[in-house]
């Protein structure tokens, strides 16, 4: 199996490959792709598709895109579909992490949780969307050094650990973007 993983993250790329070992994945850098893919959609699942349909139409082989958010119900869903440039186009994940623990300074129902799309395109062009959800709640300071993006705020339910301070692998497994890939991966399988 052979795909293109429609992303510049080379986090993604690493979680994606762990998870994905039996298949071989291209990811954008492999191929030399450096324009950046608007993701200008409403929702995960329109700017999964916008990344899958784009390097589709460029290398015309089986790709897929994965976009993720984390939704706080009592900030009305934020940060969502904004999550990458919460606060502001140049923000690092710390800028974002640190809008968000200030918008939550004085709120006391701190649930929360990861969500992941993934589209996949196949070699005949038809599309699948793959869904993703890991539950929790936004911590009131940051822990641990591992992860990337807003995993050190994060604490899965059940769990003592942040996603920051987690072994990557255990991460991996039962987080947002592992559960859309299980469902991917057992699309695959059924084929
Ligand atoms: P993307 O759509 O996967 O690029 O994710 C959008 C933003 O969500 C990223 O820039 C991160 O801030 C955040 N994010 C995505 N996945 C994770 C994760 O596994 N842990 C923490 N933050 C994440």
């Amino acid at each position: 199996m052979k795909f293109i993983f429609a992303s510049h993250n080379p986090n993604k790329t690493k979680e994606i490959r762990a998870l994905l070992p039996v298949a071989q994945i291209d990811s954008l850098a492999d191929l030399e792709y450096h324009d950046d893919i608007p993701e200008t959609g409403a929702s995960l699942d329109e700017n999964a598709a916008i990344k899958a349909r784009t390097i589709y139409t460029v290398f015309k082989r089986p790709v897929f895109a994965d976009d993720t958010g984390l939704i706080v119900p009592a900030l009305k869903g934020e940060p969502g579909v904004y999550s990458a440039r919460y606060a502001g186009p140049q923000a690092k994940a710390a800028d974002n992490m640190q809008k968000l623990l200030a918008n939550m300074k004085a709120i006391q129902e701190r649930s929360a949780y990861f969500e992941t799309s993934i589209c996949y395109i196949d070699a005949e062009g038809m599309e699948f969307v793959f869904r993703g959800r890991v539950e929790g709640e936004i911590l009131k300071e940051p822990r641990g050094a591992g992860g990337f993006g807003y995993d050190p705020v994060f604490l899965p339910l059940g769990e003592k650990e942040s996603f920051a301070e987690m072994e990557a692998m255990k991460k991996n497994r039962m987080s947002h973007r592992g559960r859309a890939l299980e469902a991917f991966i057992r699309f695959l399988q059924a084929k």
